[in-house]
């Protein structure tokens, strides 16, 4: 016991690291989303996130664009608690039967022009869920789907970039 008191005394903290590189590609990615969507909207982007039968590791990826680290709404991002007041519908997962419904109606809810986006390898063909007699198949086949961000799951970085590319494309069409 004393021995590891002792040890514990002269032991360096356990901590990891903050990962530079990361941090700097999320500043960008985040400020020319923050731009485009000022020029796009004029306001802050809401999302409603819908969890069709995921099995959460997407989830916690999509939770952590709300942490200290990512800290999304400082780029003009915020995530709402009703699809009328969402701009983009963020759905993960394969969708299950007892989802089809309520996803469907949850795209009715919210407002046009509204964007969806796929999230992870299940929501683009029910990935590793894909023929279980409980999945109807990937977002698309039950709502029409902008953008797919595959990965499984996708990290927070790469979910930034797809709303970009998202955001890049309409302003390409708002263009033309
Ligand atoms: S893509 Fe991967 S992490 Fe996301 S719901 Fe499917 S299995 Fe889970």
């Amino acid at each position: 016991m004393r021995r590891l008191l002792l040890k514990s005394l002269f032991l360096r903290p356990v901590t990891i690291a903050a990962p530079g590189a990361a941090e700097a590609a999320l500043d960008e990615v985040g400020r020319a989303l923050e731009e485009r969507v000022r020029r796009l909207l004029g306001r802050s982007l809401t999302i409603r996130e819908v969890d069709a039968g995921s099995c959460n590791g997407c989830e916690l990826e999509i939770h952590a664009l709300n942490n200290v680290l990512y800290d999304l709404e400082r780029f003009g991002f915020r995530f709402v608690a009703s699809p009328r007041h969402a701009d983009v519908l963020l759905v993960t997962g394969p969708v299950t039967a007892n989802m089809r419904e309520a996803l469907l109606r949850t795209y009715l809810a919210t407002p046009d022009p509204k964007w969806v986006i796929a999230v992870g390898d299940c929501a683009v063909d029910g990935g590793l869920f894909a023929g279980s007699y409980a999945v109807s198949g990937g977002v698309s086949a039950i709502v029409p789907v902008d953008l797919h961000i595959r990965g499984c799951p996708p990290s927070p970085v790469q979910l930034l970039e797809g709303l970009l590319a998202l955001l890049q494309s309409e302003e390409t069409k708002n263009r033309a």
